[in-house]
């Protein structure tokens, strides 16, 4: 089973997507376990503080160093071997490649989710990967961690209902993107559905199929 636990300060914005559709599934095949670590409960003194000012002046606020050494360490605790991950858009950029390996990896993960201008810096230390999920900026690193959350999840044994469907999807080898699907009815407000696909012969909905994947950039 993927131990997947993630720090955040919003972990109610986890809710329905950890439990909807094929991350609900995950668990009740108990292929994924997740975990919500409320980086609020390590903040410091009676207003749990998280974030201070950044040294050298600057806008907005950090999240302080010691409340995410602690949560990190709490969750160290829970899956020593898991793998801490930082989102921030200075990481590698994340990629089919990267879900499918993650999802074979035999350890679990550590999602840390950055806030307001982000985190301090010493906090890589405790990291062992940075990712950003393309290059601009979100609110939060909750949406990069669901975002690739959902990527690894979809890709563990028995989560997917058709065994095929992820070695035939887009970027399955890294460039080809699928291509175009059709279902019923065979027209729709005059768009009609190609008769290739209609006429039951594999071998040429196939080459159809081929022709029309395309490369990625
Ligand atoms: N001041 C930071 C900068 O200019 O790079 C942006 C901080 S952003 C508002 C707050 C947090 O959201 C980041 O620390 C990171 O955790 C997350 N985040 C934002 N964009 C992201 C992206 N493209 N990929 C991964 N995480 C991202």
């Amino acid at each position: 089973m993927k131990k997947i636990q993630v720090i955040t300060l919003f972990p109610e914005m986890f809710d329905g997507v950890l439990n909807t559709s094929m991350l609900w599934k995950a668990q009740q095949e108990k292929a994924a376990a997740f975990e919500l670590v409320n980086l609020r409960e390590f903040g410091i003194g009676p207003r749990q503080q998280v974030d201070d000012t950044p040294y050298g002046g600057g806008d907005g606020m950090l999240l302080k160093p010691e409340p995410l050494f602690a949560a990190v360490k709490h969750a160290k605790e829970q899956d020593p071997t898991a793998k801490v991950v930082l989102m921030t858009p200075r990481g590698q950029r994340w990629k089919q490649a990267l879900a499918k390996d993650w999802s074979e990896a035999s350890h679990g993960y550590i999602f840390i989710c950055g806030r307001y201008e982000g985190y301090d810096e010493r906090i890589v230390s405790l990291v062992d990967e940075q990712v950003s999920v393309g290059d601009y900026v979100l609110t939060g690193g909750e949406l990069p961690a669901m975002t690739i959350i959902d990527s690894i999840v979809r890709l563990l044994p028995g989560v997917l209902g058709g065994e095929q469907s992820a070695e035939i999807e887009s970027f399955s080898d890294g460039e080809t993107l699928e291509f175009p699907q059709y279902t019923k009815p065979a027209e729709f407000e005059g768009m009609k559905v190609p008769d290739v696909l209609l006429s039951g012969h594999h071998a040429e909905i196939e080459k159809w199929r081929a022709e029309h994947s395309i490369k990625a950039d």
